[in-house]
């Protein structure tokens, strides 16, 4: 058994940086819950349930109880309360948890293969991992990817690429690789939305998923354009089928594809850190 006492202080090292990813998952989860819901409010003036509250998650959209802090813990605190609302026991949707136990699970996975070092490279993905999550969320519910969410995850791709220590190649090399990439992603996925509604005569790709091309070939680079295209086409023709049996919709929303196979190509790239 592992006892922190009698650990070497490479151990404890170790499990405090575990501890400090685990609360950042935790945290970043909340965050994309917020921005899923938040961005929904901005943009109809009212909140996900039918709810009239500008609020996020600071009251229980049934009987309106302002949500203590207790109430906001991510993920323990829906545990503990039994997926419900203290007050008038109404039943807290399960979204919230998934959420925060997907950017929990995408942050760990990122340090269990690449580690800690350096630290400003596993914020950006933790950050990152929580705008994936939150556009996917609100793709899934609005068919949408949000423009600021969308700029927020290429401004974290510039930081990632451009942060001093991940020069791979030199500063030319990487401005090639990574604006090239941005470029590269944008301009094909205009083009293929293109083509798609010549021969479907109906809009296939919305300008939100050419925009989160831009964002991709940011992080990606153009060495992993094939992979991410190839992978996000299966899993886009795999998401309709699904979509078209369980909701019945002949149209259906393309983001969710995107966003993880950018998660799946960045995770599995074997030159992401120095
Ligand atoms: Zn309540």
């Amino acid at each position: 058994m592992l006892s922190v006492w009698s650990s070497s202080p490479s151990d404890i090292l170790y499990i405090l940086e575990l501890t400090l990813v685990v609360l950042l998952g935790l945290a970043f989860g909340s965050f994309a819950t917020m921005m899923a819901h938040r961005g929904y409010i901005l943009k109809f003036g009212k909140g996900w349930q039918g709810d009239d509250s500008k609020s996020t998650r600071s009251q229980c959209p049934k009987c309106q109880a302002k949500l203590g802090v207790f109430d906001l813990i991510p993920l323990l605190s829906w545990l503990f309360q039994r997926g419900k609302c203290r007050h008038c026991r109404a039943p807290i949707s399960p979204v919230y948890p998934a959420i925060e136990v997907s950017v929990l699970l995408m942050s760990l996975s990122f340090f269990f293969l690449y580690g800690f070092e350096p630290f400003a490279l596993l914020f950006c993905v933790i950050a990152a991992s929580s705008i994936l999550v939150g556009l996917a969320v609100y793709d899934l519910r609005h068919k949408i990817l949000p423009n600021q969410m969308v700029l927020a995850l290429a401004i974290l791709g510039l930081v990632y690429r451009f942060w001093p220590s991940s020069y791979e190649t030199g500063i030319k090399l990487q401005a090639i690789e990574y604006l090239g990439g941005a470029a590269l992603y944008a301009v094909l996925a205009f083009i293929m939305g293109w083509v798609m509604q010549l021969l479907l005569k109906k809009q296939a790709l919305g300008m939100g998923d050419v925009k989160f091309f831009g964002a991709a070939g940011l992080w990606l680079g153009i060495s992993q354009l094939g992979a991410f295209c190839i992978l996000s086409g299966v899993l886009g023709v795999a998401l309709g089928i699904g979509w078209q049996y369980v909701m019945k919709e002949k149209v259906f929303p393309f983001g969710p594809a995107l966003i993880a196979s950018f998660y799946v190509v960045l995770l599995l790239n074997g030159s992401l850190l120095p």
